[in-house]
């Protein structure tokens, strides 16, 4: 059965002494920690410090982003043992932003998701469409194409060891959100495309998902959870979210 995961991605918000108190807020308030993993994805200069508030908490820490490289003059970047290090258990791998803004490919994504797990971190490859793309009937491809591209790199068993979020281009951080039946058939075709490896495979949708729309999110058949960008920023429609998983698990 897969995990149930909430991860909430902070982006490039806060300060220092921000983090550390919604930090607080989430460890104070989140001990249900065997029904559902709740993870926080804060700024990386943000990391030690949520990182030594969440300490003995239920809340897991992961980062944002990491090198594909595994040390030497990369000046600016971090790698996947120093997110070790400092506490993470899962980074983000693929995220939209880092596709379309800092201009990622497919391949600089796979190389990224093997460096994270061979640091022994769990990667959340994100996947999703445009609105163009879904327009012209291409979401299916688009995200299979993807997943293939780190299934090339990485094998299909590790791929399935790690979290798959897809989060529809056009969802994210717009208001917009797919309906439950719309992510529901994306999901199911990822579910199909990784086959029997993939049955355990937690599967998250991302975009705009808030405590309106949690609930039936959740409810689809092969939705194990959601990546959270606005409303993981305050803590109670954060872990509002993490609780209607819990329910509909
Ligand atoms: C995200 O950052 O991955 C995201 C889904 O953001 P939002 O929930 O704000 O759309």
């Amino acid at each position: 059965m897969p995990n149930a995961l909430v991860a909430g991605n902070w982006k490039m918000h806060g300060t220092a002494a921000s983090a550390a108190q919604l930090a607080s807020q989430l460890a104070r308030q989140w001990a249900d920690a065997d029904a559902a993993e709740v993870i926080v994805f804060p700024p990386a200069v943000h990391i030690a410090t949520v990182a030594s508030v969440l300490v003995e908490s239920s809340v897991a820490i992961g980062a944002q982003n990491l090198s594909q490289f595994e040390s030497g003059a990369f000046t600016g970047e971090i790698s996947a043992a120093m997110l070790v290090d400092l506490g993470c258990k899962y980074v983000l791998v693929g995220h939209s932003e880092r596709r379309t803004v800092f201009g990622e490919s497919s391949h600089c994504v796979a190389e990224k998701f093997v460096a994270a797990q061979a640091a022994g971190l769990i990667p959340i490859l994100c996947v999703g469409e445009t609105l163009q793309q879904r327009q012209q009937g291409q979401t299916m491809t688009v995200v299979a194409d993807q997943i293939a591209a780190v299934v090339e790199q990485a094998g299909l068993d590790r791929v399935c060891d790690g979290v798959i979020a897809y989060e529809p281009v056009w969802a994210i951080g717009t208001g917009e959100t797919a309906s439950p039946q719309q992510a529901q058939q994306v999901h199911q075709g990822i579910r199909a495309q990784l086959g029997d490896a993939g049955i355990d495979t937690s599967l998250l949708y991302g975009g705009s998902v808030n405590g309106d729309n949690a609930r039936q999110l959740f409810g689809q058949p092969d939705i194990n959870g959601g990546l959270v960008g606005g409303a993981s920023l305050e803590a109670d429609s954060f872990l509002n979210i993490a609780q209607q998983l819990i329910e509909q698990q």
